[in-house]
């Protein structure tokens, strides 16, 4: 099936090379990293010596000496430093399956290595003239991973998902009010202008409601200026509005970025609301709060059993918003931060279809894709466009071939056999279909250095539409230039700056070049990029598998651990709090079970007392930041942790989970559960199993003897 859409050469090893593009667990590459990375300051020095020759040298040798002090004092702090940064946590070791972080790749090291000598600040051209079409290009490239069109997208670099997310928000707010500038300016104008209303039919502007005006689709609702002044352009007369217009624009009641969103809610008399999933990350209600909309804008859908959102309780809510409301964004998440869910994208986008022809009601629809977004990677293939176009519930098991993202083994305990024959995969359709359905959406915020393994700070922001970067700076060519600047409504805008168009002031050149050197040298496609994520969702899928197999492992695992020893009195299992992840974070509890013949069960226990079980087991997965004495050489596995709580799942939400563990609804509203929670990202489990270390399993046995140590008072 491979060799169908891909040259077999590619995709006969996992590793190869992504083996090549980390430092190492035990720094193997040290070598070359080294060199290179001496190469570039080297070649940076002779930058230096090399401008204005006739300059004079002005620090000779018996000044340079002076310092020697001063440079035994800094030489001492450095140590202190470095000292003092050894109590890190590993990021880069098998063993931390904690947070949302790992290695970084070389290229991305280098260029921010050399970014940083050179400091650019990529705020403006003048401060960063070769940084800035950098950070452009990495636009270019990112887009195009995420399905966007990279001639018409416009995406840059941000210090993070954060920043992204409220950039996003804040150019769909700026989009919004579009229509009551344009609607208020034909009335005063006496103008008869028509709009494409969200259901295709054509309304005078003049006359629609306001309603039909804030929920226009958004790519009309972000055309809608140039368009109208392309309309006036064409008139005799056309010199005349343009110039009102542009002035119009700048006073104009509606104009939300000079009048504020408080003055346009009371005008208007409505109240917004964002809808996204119970999942969401705080940085959406920081959004709402920064945009004035209010954090109580932000309406939490519930999730189901694999904390995807509901999209049918989306519906019914679109579908029944008060009059005095208006939507001001749907978001959908790719890869929730605590879970790693990804929402039913396409689901979402046949929804706004549906409230579009049913209800003549749009919105803006923005996709975090801070964690899930390089998925996409594997998804950028040629050979993938012939499978793109078929009925993927059909092919999802080719596809599942085609991505690579399939395999079977026995499982091994301490390198004995068990004979437990298993087989793992990535290779859900509905998860397919979201990452497909990407391009629909009217922005994107994806995250570098979270699974694109770049250093801090790269977050990126993308657009489907360029011309947005029009409304943000609201001096649009084609009006300020009146007539003469009159683009084609749907001419593609030149940007060629980042500065004007983004939230951020200053801001390092040097994550440019980092993203830069890692997207260039390792290309975001199936078989470039693609390759770490494919081990990531792999190995991911293997843990969960082999904590869903603990209970038939039970006694094999007690067998090997203690030998001589009875088996534990007080057993025990652990539970994930869903039968499958969408993409690399699994969250887990241990809980108490009892023999019920062979079979083990869960136990009914109080909720109190399964918290306390895994807070215990968490304590000795980590290393508290107050701990002045920590043992890092000595702490096995690195986990994190989270809390589900009714203020953020709705007890209906969580019912599956609750029921599998045996916990009342009045107990979880009471209290929440405490869950352990492990994201796999490191590259090296398969290389390392190849060495003969299976950090998974090695894990889970850790887990199982810290667990039975708990219950069993040992
Ligand atoms: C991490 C994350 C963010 C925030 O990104 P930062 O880079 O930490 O600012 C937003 N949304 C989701 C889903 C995330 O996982």
């Amino acid at each position: 099936m491979q060799d169908k859409y891909f040259n077999a050469e590619s995709s006969d090893s996992h590793n190869d090379p992504l083996a090549a593009w980390f430092l190492g667990p035990k720094a193997e590459h040290a070598g070359i990293w080294g060199e290179m990375i001496n190469y570039i300051f080297q070649d940076y020095v002779h930058w230096r010596r090399n401008y204005f020759l006739e300059d004079p040298i002005i620090l000779n040798r018996i000044k340079r000496r002076e310092h020697d002090h001063w440079f035994d004092k800094l030489t001492s702090e450095v140590d202190s430093v470095l000292n003092q940064l050894k109590s890190h946590f590993p990021f880069f070791s098998p063993r931390y399956v904690a947070h949302m972080l790992s290695e970084q790749t070389l290229p991305s090291v280098l260029g921010y290595f050399a970014g940083m000598l050179y400091n650019p600040n990529n705020v403006t051209n003048e401060a960063a003239p070769i940084t800035v079409p950098l950070e452009i290009e990495v636009g270019k490239m990112v887009s195009k991973m995420l399905g966007y069109n990279p001639q018409t997208a416009w995406a840059h670099i941000t210090s993070g998902g954060t920043v992204a997310n409220i950039e996003a928000l804040w150019v769909a707010r700026t989009a919004q009010f579009n229509a009551l500038m344009v609607q208020e300016f034909c009335k005063k104008e006496n103008i008869d202008y028509q709009v494409v209303l969200a259901n295709g039919a054509m309304a005078s502007v003049s006359e629609a409601g306001i309603q039909d005006l804030l929920h226009l689709s958004s790519d009309e609702a972000i055309l809608l200026v140039r368009k109208l002044a392309s309309h006036l352009s064409k008139n005799d007369e056309g010199d005349y509005y343009l110039r009102k217009l542009n002035r119009f624009f700048k006073e104009s009641r509606f104009n939300v970025n000079n009048t504020g969103i408080l003055k346009i809610h009371d005008e208007i008399k409505m109240s917004p609301l964002i809808y996204v999933s119970e999942a969401a990350h705080y940085s959406v209600k920081k959004a709402a709060n920064i945009l004035g909309y209010g954090e109580n804008a932000v309406v939490a859908v519930p999730v189901d059993s694999k904390f995807r959102m509901d999209a049918d309780a989306l519906k019914e809510m679109l579908f029944n918003q008060k009059p005095e409301n208006y939507t001001a964004c749907v978001i959908g998440i790719a890869g929730t931060t605590e879970e790693g869910a990804v929402d039913p994208l396409r689901k979402i986008q046949q929804v706004r279809n549906d409230l579009q022809v049913e209800k003549n009601r749009s919105f803006w629809f923005h996709i975090d894709a801070a964690w899930g977004g390089y998925l996409r990677s594997l998804f950028t293939h040629p050979g993938l466009e012939a499978i793109q176009s078929v009925d993927l519930n059909e092919l999802a098991g080719q596809y599942a071939d085609a991505l690579d993202v399939k395999e079977i083994y026995s499982i091994h305990i301490k390198g004995v056999d068990t004979g437990i024959q298993t087989a793992i995969s990535w290779d859900d359709p509905e998860l397919y279909k979201s990452f497909l359905s990407f391009p629909e959406a009217d922005s994107i915020t994806v995250d570098p250095h979270k699974m694109g393994y770049i250093p801090y700070p790269c977050g990126i922001v993308a657009f489907k539409n360029e011309v947005v970067t029009e409304l943000i700076t609201q001096k649009a060519q084609y009006i300020s230039d009146e007539r003469g600047g009159i683009y084609d409504v749907d001419k593609p805008v030149t940007i060629n700056a980042v500065g004007p168009f983004i939230l951020e002031g200053s801001k390092p050149g040097a994550a440019a070049a980092a993203a830069w050197l890692a997207h260039k040298t390792i290309p975001l496609e199936t078989f470039g990029h693609g390759k770490i994520i494919r081990t990531s969702l792999l190995n991911t899928r293997k843990l969960l598998d082999y904590l869903q197999k603990h209970e038939a492992l039970f006694k094999i695992i007690e067998k090997s651990l203690f030998e001589e020893e009875e088996m534990c009195a007080n057993p025990f299992t652990f539970k994930a709090v869903y039968d499958q992840t969408d993409t690399n974070v699994i969250c887990y509890v241990a809980v108490p079970a009892e023999w019920d013949g062979e079979n083990l069960k869960i136990k009914a226990v109080p909720l109190q007392e399964l918290n306390t079980l895994n807070k215990n087991l968490y304590n000795r997965l980590t290393i508290r930041s107050n701990d002045t004495k920590r043992l890092l050489h000595a702490q096995e596995y690195f986990v994190s942790k989270t809390w589900f709580e009714s203020s953020q799942y709705a007890a209906s939400s969580v019912k599956t989970l609750l029921k599998n563990l045996k916990i009342s609804e009045a107990e979880y509203t009471e209290t929440g559960i405490f869950v352990l929670r492990s994201t796999i990202m490191n590259p090296w489990y398969f290389t390392a199993e190849e060495a003969g270390k299976d950090y998974l399993m090695d894990f889970v046995l850790t887990l199982h003897s810290y667990t039975r140590g708990l219950l069993n008072d040992e």
